[in-house]
């Protein structure tokens, strides 16, 4: 890795696989504003699985999109949906 660590660090996330039981790393696109959290409830920001904008305020804390803390990053509602339908399934096999 060439670049400052810190100028990369808000575009690259961890994102939780059911199979693999680990976090693989996820790259989102310099220009979608991904949110960990916000005081603001009606700032714009991007799901970080589809990329639509949301109001920060209409988000859902992701269950497999996270930072290198764990936090959950803000998911749009269908994608929330899916992620609630990937863990069910994972956790019925
Ligand atoms: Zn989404």
């Amino acid at each position: 890795m060439s670049k400052n660590r810190e100028a990369v660090d808000g575009r690259v996330l961890q994102k939780w696989n059911h199979q693999k039981r680990d976090y693989e790393q996820y790259v989102v696109p310099e220009d979608w504003k991904v949110s960990l959290y916000s005081s603001d409830m009606d700032k714009l920001i991007n799901c970080p699985h589809c990329g639509k904008t949301i109001k920060f305020g209409d988000g859902y804390t992701s269950k497999e999109i996270h930072n290198h803390m764990g936090f959950g990053y803000s998911v749009c509602e269908k994608c929330h949906e899916e992620e609630l339908k990937r863990e069910l399934k994972w956790r019925r096999t």
